[in-house]
């Protein structure tokens, strides 16, 4: 009857927030229901849970002017206790118990933080508890936040094996061209192979929150390639979820075909650290045919035109063509020192092998 086993379901502070910014408590008790509903089918749920800034800010008058940072601070750490506590009541009403689990992108940083991330949640799934995440707006600021939590739910559906990402948000999908155009229409599919669509997406931002559609594009696309199937749809349409996810389902949505290949949980783990990047490898013309050729290969020093940074071994870092181009992100087998010593040497280990090595594509 449904499709999927797991799945991880993004909420955006639109789907959550009336126009007037405070929180719309009749929505969330309908996704609560709907999430409850298929939980009790034997659904596994990781909910993505955003609005906690939104849900702060019509909570409390500051005196004065406060900066962007501290403001942030002020209303998340008011909004995500006062959401939490909707969500809580609401899942027990159902019998349902919910954890809250906020993290930051530092703690994702590494393998073994990472590791751990992911047995909080394994732990919390196997007791049939809802883990409801959100980035931990009080204390991750600038450089080290999460874009928004698009890219949040891309990396936990990929860290917890999600056979699904549903992004719900205050718009019916991605449209062909503005949504307020009579003209635009939903794209309803997107292959795998499909050309970028970049260029058709309207740019705005969601008043609320911090994504945009280009971002939750980006994100659909690296996480289906990953072996996830995406869709995105719209959060405040009537009993959406179980229409979503039945068998034969006519929802209006856009869905991002799952790639076939499908990645390890370690390449998962890297496709989702770019920004963990200690250093840049610049590799030649044949090293770059090599590594997207048929057969599975490693970065090796021959293939090594420049090296900058600093890192140590097990670090990630981006790789790049002689013209500057990103192609992917690796987790390194040497120190940058000892890798700068071995460009262009033949006959060595490999610098990245490729369980470790992630390529866009
Ligand atoms: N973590 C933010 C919040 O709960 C939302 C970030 C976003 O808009 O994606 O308010």
């Amino acid at each position: 009857m449904f499709r999927f086993g797991r799945i991880a379901i993004k909420i955006g502070s639109n789907v959550l927030t009336r126009k007037d910014g405070t929180l719309d408590l009749t929505r969330i008790s309908a996704l609560v229901d709907q999430i409850a509903e298929l939980h009790k089918k034997g659904i596994e749920i990781i909910l993505i849970s955003s609005g906690a800034v939104a849900s702060g800010k019509s909570e409390i008058r500051v005196k004065g002017k406060l900066d962007n940072v501290s403001s942030r601070q002020l209303y998340s750490a008011v909004g995500q206790a006062k959401l939490i506590n909707r969500y809580y009541d609401f899942f027990k009403e159902h019998g349902i118990a919910c954890g809250q689990v906020l993290t930051t992108k530092e703690s994702l940083g590494t393998r073994r933080h990472y590791l751990n991330q992911k047995n909080c949640m394994s732990v919390m799934l196997e007791n049939k508890v809802i883990p409801i995440m959100n980035e931990n707006d009080t204390i991750s600021v600038t450089e080290l936040m999460f874009t928004d939590n698009d890219e949040l739910s891309g990396m936990i559906a990929a860290m917890m094996n999600a056979e699904a990402l549903i992004i719900l948000s205050n718009v019916e999908g991605i449209y062909n061209g503005s949504p307020d155009d009579p003209k635009s229409e939903i794209i309803p599919v997107v292959e795998p192979s499909q050309k970028d669509l970049s260029d058709y997406i309207q740019t705005s931002r969601s008043s609320f929150g911090r994504g945009g559609m280009i971002t939750k594009y980006r994100i659909a696309r690296k996480v289906s390639d990953e072996g996830i199937e995406v869709i995105i749809a719209n959060g405040k349409k009537e009993n959406i979820l179980p229409e979503l996810v039945k068998k034969g389902s006519t929802a209006v949505c856009t869905r991002f075909l799952p790639s076939a290949k499908g990645i390890s949980g370690v390449k998962k783990w890297i496709s989702h650290s770019d920004s963990f990047a200690k250093g840049e490898i610049y590799i030649n013309q044949g090293a770059k045919q090599a590594l997207f050729g048929e057969k599975a290969s490693s970065l090796l020093p021959v293939g090594i035109i420049e090296v900058k940074g600093i890192f140590e071994k097990d670090d990630i870092v981006k790789i790049f063509d002689d013209s500057g181009i990103q192609l992917g992100v690796g987790r390194v087998g040497f120190d940058s020192l000892k890798t700068k010593e071995l460009i262009g040497q033949k006959g060595n280990k490999p610098i990245i092998h490729y369980d470790y090595l992630y390529l866009e594509q």
